[in-house]
């Protein structure tokens, strides 16, 4: 079972109409959170302009140029996916760069695809610009990115944007419950950190994401943390990444809780009694500064900058109480 690698059929099928039409650009954006498809829809359209045998609009998977694509061997359709948080090098831009100038071997067109475009190295950006101007007939790029917010304007300005839509927090909650036996209270809180993607879902009950903020939580925001394990919190991006995703989360929360909620609108429904105290503590005013710094903060890490001390600030509040 793949469900979570399933590409975007009506996505797909907007491409097929515009390569009907010749009508397709050289340059493609695909935005959505992660885990929803775009990779995936990436390698179907990949797929859809080179099959050799398909019905109209689609692919068959089993001629010789899908079969080839599914396995990563076909000479010109190219996927740089680096995983999470890995930066797109510029010796990789290069590779593509000359394989783009390259004739075809054996495809009708090449698709050069490239997951997480957030995470090319300036350098690499600058290589690549070059291309986006100057496009190789017969040939295809789409580039994949969590966020919109997160590229370049220089790259974002050569691409069409195709956006694609996340399930509602209801549906994913629903699809979370009903397919994969998941508590009430856990699906509401996979709903808000999975943004409405379903393989996202997955993969955080795949690292057994509620006991990691539950941890988060005991040792780094109800509790002063020990120096050491600051240390190496913040010694990792992605870890304070979502160290900040939870204390963001646990601040909306404690707004809400202040304010009466006491409903499944909260994301830590499985902390009401931890939220109640913490929310006791402050008042409706301080609560909503400790939110604005912590936005802040959320901020100056997107940017690359230092937060060991605007968090010490933070802390303070937190932990002297
Ligand atoms: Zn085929």
């Amino acid at each position: 079972m793949q469900q979570e690698l399933q590409f975007d059929h009506s996505i797909l099928k907007k491409f097929a109409v515009l390569d009907k039409k010749k009508r397709l650009a050289h340059a493609y954006l695909f935005i959505g959170p992660s885990g929803i498809g775009k990779v995936e829809t990436a390698v179907a359209v990949a797929k859809l302009m080179n099959c050799q045998d398909g019905p109209e609009g689609m692919f068959c998977d089993t001629c010789s140029s899908c079969v080839k694509i599914n396995t990563g061997n076909h000479p010109d359709v190219v996927v740089i996916d680096n995983g999470e948080g890995e930066s797109i090098k510029i010796e990789q831009i290069r590779e593509l760069l000359s394989r783009n100038r390259l004739r075809a071997f054996m495809a009708d067109k090449k698709v050069f695809i490239i997951k997480n475009i957030e995470n090319v190295t300036p350098d690499g950006a600058n290589a690549f610009l070059k291309t986006l101007e100057e496009p190789a007939a017969e040939s295809l790029l789409i580039l994949t990115a969590a966020a919109p917010e997160t590229i370049l304007d220089t790259v974002k300005s050569r691409c069409h944007m195709v956006h694609f839509p996340s399930m509602s927090g209801h549906d994913l909650a629903r699809r979370m419950r009903d397919d994969h036996g998941m508590e009430e209270e856990n699906a509401h809180l996979f709903t808000y950190f999975a943004q409405g993607s379903l393989g996202a879902a997955k993969k955080l009950t795949e690292i057994r994401f509620v006991e990691k903020k539950n941890r988060l939580l005991d040792e780094f925001i109800l509790t002063r943390p020990q120096e050491a394990s600051m240390k190496s919190l913040l010694a990792k991006k992605d870890e304070t990444k979502v160290f900040l995703n939870v204390l963001l989360s646990w601040m909306r929360d404690a707004l809400l809780t202040k304010a009466g909620v006491r409903d499944n609108r909260l994301i830590h429904m499985d902390r009401i009694k931890d939220l109640n105290e913490f929310a006791k503590k402050y008042t409706f005013e301080e609560l909503k500064a400790l939110n604005e710094s912590v936005v802040k903060m959320c901020r100056l890490l997107a940017d690359n900058l230092n937060i060991k001390l605007p968090l010490l600030i933070i802390g303070e509040q937190l932990w002297r109480r």
